[in-house]
């Protein structure tokens, strides 16, 4: 049974680290993940807004289910938090993902620009500094959170493998 919403989670600023001046890349994002600085880090995130959607977690198993409700706080015109500065105080579990907990956070959409690095060293071809056309859509039929009972999400749920 699926019980239990959870908040959906978003980036935020890491500490800045100092860089090591002995590593040689052609593009920041090859670095080691805790060499980047804050800004670096920052442009990673290519504004998709799959992670601030709504997911419901299966009490038995743990399994994580995505659903077309999003966070009331995302601008879908602008792709942009519009509530950035003060979203881990108004959305408490609203996460500051980092290169620190990036591993951890096996929820996250497979299709973050964070978790595609973290996994395979690169950036995919669609993300902007790539080149690419910017990031991935949301579902259609998106609905926010405020508009939908906890108990009904079960029914927002979405299918998509590939978020
Ligand atoms: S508060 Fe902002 S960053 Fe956090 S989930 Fe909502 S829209 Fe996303
Ligand atoms: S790239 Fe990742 S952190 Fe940025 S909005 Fe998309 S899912 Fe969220």
């Amino acid at each position: 049974m699926l019980s239990s919403a959870t908040w959906p989670k978003k980036n935020t600023c890491p500490n800045a680290s100092v860089p090591n001046k002995e590593f040689t890349v052609t593009n920041f994002w090859q670095k080691p993940l805790k060499n980047l600085t804050a800004d670096e880090w920052e442009k990673i995130c290519c504004r998709c807004g799959r992670c601030c959607l709504i997911k419901l977690q299966n009490d038995d198993n743990d399994e994580v289910f995505y659903t077309r409700i999003i966070c009331r706080y995302f601008d879908t015109a602008k792709h942009l938090c519009r509530e950035y500065s003060n979203r881990c105080r108004l959305v408490p579990s609203c996460l500051k993902v980092t290169p620190q907990n990036i591993d951890s956070l096996t929820w996250m959409p497979q299709t973050c620009a964070y978790r595609i690095l973290n996994e395979t060293g690169d950036l995919p071809p669609w993300h902007p500094l790539k080149g690419g056309q910017g990031f991935l859509p949301l579902p259609e039929n998106l609905v926010t959170d405020i508009s939908v009972a906890e108990e009904d999400m079960e029914d927002y749920i979405i299918e998509d493998k590939d978020l």
